[in-house]
């Protein structure tokens, strides 16, 4: 079958594998050219491994450090007439680029939140890997089924106490408007901090170590975004940063068992994921963030920030902020950038976008993530949605 972008709302719901290859190799190379990343962790487990920036963590420990990796992630497989989500046809290219480099590459897709799909890991890990060094944690999801009580949350990306009016942008349409959220209920908070904040990541690190597969000094990562005063009031102060926020204290939890370098939280930049452009207000914010950054020679997407963190951030001695936090935001919240950011929020409007901020590149990037728009990649060719190329 031909393949074809089919966009509802804020997803696509087809991937091109020939497409989705072309973007896992894009990213390799990058990490390839710069040459090699000094680490000493070479057993690496990534949770949310199959797209956005979990993606580019195993591609830059793997192709940089020359890591093995377990990769954990939630995907839909292929049949002859529908095709995959994009993070199945990823995993797939990803783990033929790993063991071609004569790196173990091994994923197992299911449900990270349950406890059979720990205890699968485990098992993985302990026939390839035995132990591991370091453990990734990146996954988005929008709901999550408590694995001790059955209860499933569900996340509101809401503003707390009082509703927020904001600029926002439909970026099928290009058109600028005003919205008012309404606060989320004292529930629905508390659902938001179940599914995206850290008692799924310490219930992973307490399996991992129960089942003594964490390596003595290992390290666990976690990733937030904190961002700036423009997007504050409908996530850093909303529900989604209260989950954030949820994250420190696990950070903290783990460090208080595992000792001071075990857990850090890593702030990373806003790039345009299948997780970002679900919330409101943050793909406005992302369209004049990618041309100022731009602009400015300071672009980065998932790779680029995921290189620089690995490849400068985390070398020793490591730089932390007051809360413990490693910082790959810097560029976007730099003065320099925020001042730009700051003068042309005001300014925008359906009208004035397309000076104020690029649209065009923010839709190219969105359905890079679904393997269309490559270069090199035929797509008047007929595929078969199961070919992994
Ligand atoms: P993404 O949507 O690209 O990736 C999410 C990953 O989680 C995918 O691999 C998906 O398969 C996996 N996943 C989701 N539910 C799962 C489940 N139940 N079981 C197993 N795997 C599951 O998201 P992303 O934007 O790369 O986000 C990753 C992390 O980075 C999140 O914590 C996010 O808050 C953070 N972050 C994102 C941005 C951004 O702008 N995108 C900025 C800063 C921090």
């Amino acid at each position: 079958m031909i393949i074809e972008p089919k966009i509802r709302g804020f997803i696509c719901t087809t991937a091109h594998p020939i497409g989705c290859a072309a973007n896992v190799q894009r990213q390799i190379d990058h990490v390839v050219v710069k040459g090699a990343v000094e680490s000493a962790r070479k057993r690496v487990l990534v949770l949310g491994c199959s797209t956005g920036y979990g993606l580019a963590s195993r591609i830059v420990t793997t192709f940089g450090s020359g890591a093995d990796t377990v990769g954990v992630s939630f995907e839909k497989e292929p049949s002859e007439s529908k095709t995959a989500s994009a993070g199945w046809y990823n995993n797939r290219a990803f783990e033929k680029r790993a063991q071609a480099a004569g790196r173990i590459a091994v994923t197992v897709e299911g449900d990270a939140f349950s406890d059979a799909i720990k205890a699968e890991t485990v098992a993985q890990i302990r026939e390839h890997l035995g132990q591991v060094d370091l453990v990734v944690y990146s996954l988005a999801s929008p709901v999550r089924t408590d694995p001790k009580t059955g209860e499933v949350y569900r996340s509101a990306i809401k503003p707390m106490h009082a509703p927020v009016k904001s600029k926002t942008l439909n970026t099928g349409t290009g058109e600028v408007s005003e919205v008012e959220i309404q606060p989320a209920t004292a529930e629905e908070a508390e659902a938001t901090v179940k599914v995206m904040g850290g008692e799924d990541w310490e219930l992973w690190i307490a399996a991992l170590a129960e089942a003594g597969v964490l390596a003595d000094g290992f390290t666990t990562l976690n990733y937030t975004y904190l961002g700036s005063e423009l997007t504050w009031p409908i996530y850093h102060k909303g529900t989604l940063g209260s989950a954030k926020a949820d994250l420190d204290r696990a950070a903290s939890a783990i460090r208080a068992q595992f000792g001071d370098a075990s857990a850090y939280v890593v702030a990373l930049k806003a790039v345009v994921t299948q997780a970002s452009s679900a919330i409101p207000v943050v793909p406005l914010y992302g369209t004049m963030l990618l041309q100022v950054m731009d602009d400015m020679g300071l672009g980065e997407g998932c790779i680029e920030q995921i290189d620089r963190l690995f490849r400068v951030k985390l070398q020793a001695p490591v730089a932390l902020d007051e809360a413990h936090r490693l910082r790959v935001d810097d560029w976007e919240l730099s003065k320099a950038v925020q001042d730009e950011m700051t003068r042309r929020w005001p300014l925008l409007s359906t009208e004035t976008l397309d000076n104020l901020a690029d649209l065009e590149k923010y839709r190219a990037e969105f359905l890079r993530l679904f393997g269309f728009g490559l270069s090199g990649v035929d797509y008047g060719a007929d595929v078969d949605p199961r070919d992994i190329g």
